[in-house]
């Protein structure tokens, strides 16, 4: 029997150890992917990794409220946004609003705008190239334009506006939502390849104008990117974790091993 992310949400929910244990096996490898990539330096801090797990586990965490059946995927942007609220945000040379990015960049197409939120969630042209399957060389010049247009909306511009302000955009996107936004499933169908925003003028047209729906199709192929060949964390491995949740493993503590070695 496969065990689900939806049953594990539900068990986390409710406390049990079963669903703690394959969280933290499952995902504490992608929380080190996020933090990797987030964190300034690149280096995963373990005290941050600890954060995480912390918050994630107290019970008015959000990541384990919803009732839905949820999608992994989704479950794991969800995630994201726990992680990246663990990390300390510096604070940016010029600030620029949602509203101004949106005005800056409104001619643009709905890839263009893609591009231009993957620089906001700290993605370098090439790794922008993966994850919207473009060739590199596109994705830089399309940075160009989306730095020219920025230029001409701002007092004082530098080229890491965009990902200084990454932070805030990315909260100000999250509180845009209105009642046409997409649910996760279109975006999932869309990335499974099940379709395309060709012949869905309605939904290509929302999307378009729609910094709250740019950036939960952003995150979520963010998301794919992530889990790609993610590893489970062995029962050794994920020992440490377990303890600082206060989950039982399931095999006895240090102390009792050590006891027995004595004992024999
Ligand atoms: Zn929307």
């Amino acid at each position: 029997m496969i065990y689900t992310c939806y049953e594990m949400i539900r068990d986390c929910r409710a406390g049990r150890a079963e669903g703690w244990r394959f969280f933290i096996a499952s995902y504490v490898p992608v929380i080190r992917k996020l933090l990797a990539h987030y964190q300034p330096g690149g280096q995963v801090d373990q005290a941050a990794l600890e954060r995480v797990l912390v918050a994630v586990h107290r019970p008015e965490s959000a990541l384990f409220q919803s009732l839905e059946p949820s999608p992994e995927r989704w479950f794991v942007a969800q995630l994201r946004q726990e992680v990246l609220e663990q990390l300390p945000a510096d604070a940016p040379a010029t600030a620029i609003d949602l509203e101004t990015v949106a005005a800056a960049l409104e001619p643009l197409t709905l890839v263009e705008k893609q591009v231009a939120w993957l620089e906001t969630m700290l993605y370098q042209p090439a790794e922008t190239g993966i994850l919207l399957r473009m060739a590199p060389s596109t994705a830089e010049k399309i940075r160009g334009k989306v730095a020219d247009l920025i230029r001409g909306k701002v007092d004082s511009w530098s080229g890491t506006i965009l990902s200084e302000n990454g932070r805030s955009l990315g909260r100000e996107a999250v509180t845009a939502a209105g009642a046409d936004c997409l649910p996760p499933k279109t975006f999932l169908d869309m990335l499974d390849g099940r379709t395309t925003w060709q012949g869905r003028g309605e939904l290509e047209r929302h999307v378009t104008r729609c910094w709250h729906c740019i950036d939960h199709f952003c995150r979520l192929v963010e998301v794919v990117e992530v889990l790609r060949g993610n590893q489970a964390l062995s029962d050794v491995e994920a020992a440490p974790f377990c303890e600082l949740l206060g989950v039982p493993t399931g095999t006895p503590p240090a102390w009792k091993r050590w006891l027995a070695g004595r004992a024999g």
